[in-house]
C-alpha cells in the first residue's frame, strides 16, 4: 500500500516536545499518518513507547533522533532514520552531545546569575526535566519566573548568540554525527536546509561534504517552506543525489502552521527517502 501522508520529523517530551510519545501517537492517527519517525534531540528515548502505539494504530514507524553537530562554526541538525538503539557509536554520539547540552546549559546559568537572575536555580530546574536538555526547556522557565514574555522574547532577550546569556554551541562535527547514524544502519538526512542562513554556495558545500560522509537524503518538504525553497530543495537533492524526506518538525498542537503529518509525494525528479528505506511509495 502507497502511504499518502507521513511524517519522518517530529518531537516528544523526551526532547523539547510537549506531547508524551503516546499522545503524539495518538495525533497522528487521527490525522491520518502512515508512516511516523519520532525524531527528538539527541535521543532515542521515546522511541520504543512510540513504536509499541503505532503498532496498536496500524502505523508504520521508524526508530529516529535528529542529531545536533557544527559546521563551520554553524549549529546543523542531521536526522537519523531508522536506527538501531543498541548501536554503541550511536549510544555514545548521544550521550555525548547529552553532556555537552547540559554543561553548556550550565554555563548559560552562570551568565543568567551575572545578569542578576537566578541562573543556576532555572537550570538545574531544566535540567532536572525528563529527555534531552535544550534551551528551549530553559527558555519556558525564564517565561514561568516572569522574565520573559514568551521562549522567543526569551531568546531575544537572554539566550540568542550575541545576547548577554548567550554561550556558544560546543557540539562536534558532521562527521561524526553522519559515522554514528551509518553505525546504527541508518539513513542520514540534512534536516530542515533552509533554516541555516547560508549562501547557496556555502550550502551547496554543505550538501556536498553531507553526501561524501555518508548522508541519504535532504529534507525538501517542511510546513512554512516557501515555494521559491522548496524548489532550491529539489534541486540541491537532485544534484547531490540525496533522497528527499519530510516531515513536520512538530513539536506541540496550537501551532496550526506547523500541523502534524505532510503528503508523501514529492517533487519531481527527487527519490523519495522512502525508496532507499525499502518502504511503500507515494501514489
Ligand atoms: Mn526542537
Ligand atoms: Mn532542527
Ligand atoms: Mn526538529
Amino acid at each position: 500500500m502507497a502511504y499518502e501522508r507521513i511524517d519522518l520529523h517530529a518531537h516528544s517530551h523526551f526532547s523539547d516536545g510537549m506531547l508524551s510519545p503516546e499522545e503524539l501517537v495518538a495525533l497522528a492517527a487521527q490525522r491520518k499518518v502512515q508512516l511516523l519517525a519520532l525524531t527528538d534531540h539527541d535521543t532515542l528515548a521515546g522511541c520504543e513507547a512510540a513504536a509499541r502505539e503505532c503498532a496498536r494504530h496500524g502505523i508504520d514507524f521508524l526508530h529516529a533522533s535528529e542529531l545536533t553537530a557544527a559546521w563551520r562554526g554553524r549549529e546543523i541538525h542531521i536526522v537519523g532514520l531508522r536506527l538501531d538503539p543498541a548501536a554503541p557509536a550511536l549510544a555514545a554520539r548521544l550521550q555525548l552531545v547529552c553532556g555537552q547540552r547540559a554543561e553548556r546549559l550550565r554555563a548559560i546559568g552562570e551568565r543568567l546569575e551575572r545578569c542578576g537572575l537566578p541562573g543556576n536555580e532555572l537550570v538545574a530546574a531544566a535540567l532536572a526535566e525528563r529527555g534531552t536538555p535544550t534551551r528551549l526547556h530553559l527558555a519556558r522557565l525564564l517565561v514561568e519566573g516572569g522574565h520573559a514574555r514568551d521562549a522567543d522574547d526569551a531568546f531575544d532577550r537572554w539566550l540568542a548568540a550575541g545576547r548577554a546569556a548567550a554561550v556558544p554551541p560546543p557540539w562536534p562535527g558532521i562527521g561524526t554525527a553522519l559515522a554514528a547514524i551509518t553505525a546504527a544502519g541508518g539513513l542520514a538526512v540534512l534536516a530542515h536546509p533552509q533554516r541555516y542562513q547560508l549562501s547557496p554556495g556555502a550550502l551547496r558545500e554543505l550538501c556536498a561534504e553531507f553526501r561524501e560522509g555518508g548522508g541519504a537524503g535532504l529534507e525538501v518538504s517542511l510546513p512554512g517552506m516557501s515555494p521559491k525553497d522548496a524548489a532550491r530543495m529539489a534541486s540541491l537533492a537532485r544534484r547531490f543525489e540525496l533522497a528527499g524526506s519530510c516531515g513536520s518538525d512538530f513539536h506541540l498542537p496550537g501551532l496550526p502552521w506547523r500541523p502534524l503529518g505532510r503528503f508523501a509525494k514529492l517533487p519531481e525528479g527527487v527519490v523519495p527517502i522512502t525508496e532507499r528505506l525499502g518502504l511503500p511509495q507515494a501514489p
